[in-house]
């Protein structure tokens, strides 16, 4: 396994990758989006170092837990909205604009790949996107500042216009079940590509993290960019240990042979 530290070099080296690829995947996390000033689960300072995450089975069950979690999920709604993409997503976006990336699998829940230009048919969000809300028994759509609006008049939790259902966040929280759709989307783009491209994920959260590990068993090319070591570095073929923006910004430029 070839590891890469001077962050020229494996910007070359990556854009060589794609040049090469005839159907790429980017597989991105938290730590694509750290450069925009979203803090990541498990760097230093990262959000698990503040705050516990909150169990699904704690909202069904609690009103109490249901009003911190929306809480939490308005705050972050804020720090969605205030940050922009940053040169990695940008580089991504390019990416899949030039053909060379054809799905963008992301455990984000932030949006920033389509805010880059990525069209919202190829990313697949693991996670759910916590910029929405649905209700948890017939997916009716709620806006968060419509549930914010709720909560501030009432005291209490939304419930579904429709159905009377609970509304939540749409994202996966610790103990719900991954979404269907977008596992089966994942899979199908794992299975279907030349190259596997991790980018700032820990590679530590299952199930997401198998999709790396499926691609290369099916004969995919594998490279991880991340800054920090993970559990799959030692299957891949190119291990990348730079700074996103460094090493992923410069491929968005014209000339270099990723971008055609
Ligand atoms: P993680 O926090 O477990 O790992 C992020 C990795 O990125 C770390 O290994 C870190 O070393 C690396 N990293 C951070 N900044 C980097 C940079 N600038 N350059 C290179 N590497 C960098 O994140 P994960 O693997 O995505 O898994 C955590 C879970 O957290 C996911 O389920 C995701 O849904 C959720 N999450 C999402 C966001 C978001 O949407 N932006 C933010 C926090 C957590
Ligand atoms: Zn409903």
């Amino acid at each position: 396994m070839p590891m890469l530290a001077d962050p020229q070099a494996a910007s070359r080296l990556l854009a060589e990758r794609f040049a090469a690829a005839a159907r790429a995947v980017v597989f991105t996390g938290a730590g694509i989006s750290t450069e925009s000033g979203i803090p990541d689960f498990r760097s230093p300072g990262g959000i698990w170092s503040r705050m516990k995450p909150i169990e699904f089975a704690g909202f069904l069950a609690s009103e109490e837990v249901r009003l911190e979690d929306w809480r939490r999920r308005f705050r972050m709604r804020r720090e969605f909205a205030a940050a922009e993409p940053n040169a990695g997503h940008r580089a991504v976006a390019r990416l899949v604009e030039a053909g060379v990336v054809a799905a963008v699998v992301t455990q984000n829940i932030d949006g920033l790949h389509q805010r880059a230009g990525v069209a919202e048919d190829d990313v697949v969000e693991l996670h759910g996107n916590g910029t929405r809300a649905a209700c948890l028994d017939c997916a009716a759509p709620m806006s968060l500042e419509a549930a914010e609006a709720a909560i501030a008049a009432s005291g209490r939790a939304p419930r579904c216009a429709a159905c009377g259902g609970l509304v939540k966040a749409a994202i996966v929280s610790f103990g719900q079940p991954m979404p269907p759709s977008e596992m089966a989307r994942a899979r199908a783009a794992s299975l279907d590509c030349d190259l596997f491209v991790v980018v700032g994920s820990s590679l530590v959260v299952h199930p997401a993290a198998g999709f790396p590990e499926l691609a290369r068993r099916n004969g995919a090319g594998l490279v991880i960019l991340n800054r920090e070591p993970t559990p799959l570095d030692g299957a891949a073929d190119l291990v990348l240990r730079g700074a996103i923006g460094e090493v992923l910004g410069p491929l968005a430029a014209p000339g270099t042979p990723a971008s055609g």
